[in-house]
């Protein structure tokens, strides 16, 4: 039986994507071949890069200005390419320390320019989202992590800005309907809401790049990679075969605004609990708390830690223990976990309360 896996990431994905994932394993479009030994210049794999990029386009409603690429080297990569290819030489750029990743892309990016950190939720183990900050006219970018997913905290509104918005959306993208079009680059790691590790989606504003003044390697430049059509090497197949599977089953299901509906109601219904049941408490202020990953302690860890752990692994769920930095629990619910296995942890909930 497939468990309620409540992990970060790599993290869930639809029952039907597996199977057809599995399918083209063996066997791709009854090819012959599997989807893992044709060539990424054969005609069967370019309908898959094609189809994926322009589905992306059409779930996120995005306009003629963005393209969309898909990467390597995870979002951690698109900490230094973003810099590189928005930060011009000898100006600065703007951040918003609001968790461990945001941290990770501030420290990349100092490594390439100025940058003004203007915001920091650092001093409270990054329980809030950092707010009411100037931002600066004369930065070139302002850098925003929409998700963070250690610590359960999800930027709820954007600033209202003239500044170019970079996003890291890992966590969270196409998990609620934005307008995606005023970001000036968005990255996200895949193996979240969008497929299995491997793969990087990048949308760009081609219209904002080449002018930072930088001659930059070849494989770091959006540049080189937009007019390559994301194949400027050999692309993780695998990886976005699986995307375009997890993107269709996305579709099918209503797209994204269907996922946000569903994914409120398994929010709600998670940290209705943890506020509800005496015996466990959330870890960050309530305006800002994630939809994506659900952190919550047990109020006496000592007494009750032990059963908890039990009675949850004896119902089928994984996943579900804190970040290291953060302890506690962290469960994460994206768009593939399904009502019943939030209802599963919450039953378990409930279950502890009454026999504790
Ligand atoms: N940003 C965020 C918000 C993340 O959650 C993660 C990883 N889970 C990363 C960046 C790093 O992503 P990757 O492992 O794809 O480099």
């Amino acid at each position: 039986m497939k468990k309620f896996n409540f992990s970060a990431g790599p993290s869930t994905l639809p029952e039907e994507v597996l199977q057809q994932a599995s399918e083209a394993i063996l066997d791709l479009n009854k090819s012959g071949l599997s989807l893992i030994e044709i060539s990424h210049r054969s005609k069967d794999f370019i309908a898959i890069m094609d189809e994926s990029r322009a589905l992306v386009k059409k779930l996120m409603k995005l306009d003629d200005d963005h393209e969309v690429l898909f990467l390597q080297g995870g979002a951690s990569l698109q900490f230094l390419m973003a810099p590189l290819n928005f930060l011009k030489k000898g100006s600065k750029a703007a951040y918003i320390d609001s968790g461990n990743f945001a941290s990770a892309s501030i420290k990349e990016a100092k490594k390439i320019g100025f940058i003004d950190v203007l915001a920091s939720s650092k001093e409270a183990n990054y329980t809030y989202i950092p707010k009411n900050y100037e931002i600066p006219l004369d930065v070139d970018y302002l850098h925003l992590t929409s998700n963070n997913t250690v610590y359960g905290t999800e930027m709820h509104d954007f600033p209202e800005t003239s500044v170019p918005l970079v996003c890291d959306m890992s966590s969270d993208i196409l998990s609620k309907e934005l307008n995606f079009n005023k970001f000036a680059l968005i990255y996200a790691g895949a193996q979240k809401n969008i497929g299995p590790a491997g793969v990087t989606l990048v949308i760009v504003n081609k219209t904002l790049l080449g002018k930072t003044g930088r001659d930059l390697p070849s494989y770091l430049d959006y540049q080189v990679h937009i007019s390559k059509e994301s194949m400027a090497n050999t692309p993780p197949v695998f990886a976005i075969y699986t995307t375009l599977l997890n993107l269709k089953w996305l579709e099918k299901q209503g797209g994204v605004s269907a996922a946000a509906e569903r994914n409120k109601i398994k929010a709600d219904l998670l940290y209705g609990e943890v506020d509800r049941n005496p015996l466990f408490r959330g870890v960050c202020e309530k305006v800002d708390r994630s939809l994506m990953n659900v952190c919550f302690f047990l109020n006496d860890e000592e007494k009750l830690k032990e059963k908890f752990d039990k009675m949850w692994k004896d119902s089928n769920i994984v996943g579900i223990g804190g970040y290291r930095s953060v302890g506690g629990y962290r469960a994460s619910i994206y768009n593939a976990m399904p009502l019943e296995g939030v209802q599963t942890l919450v039953n378990v909930m409930k279950e502890l309360e009454k026999t504790a």
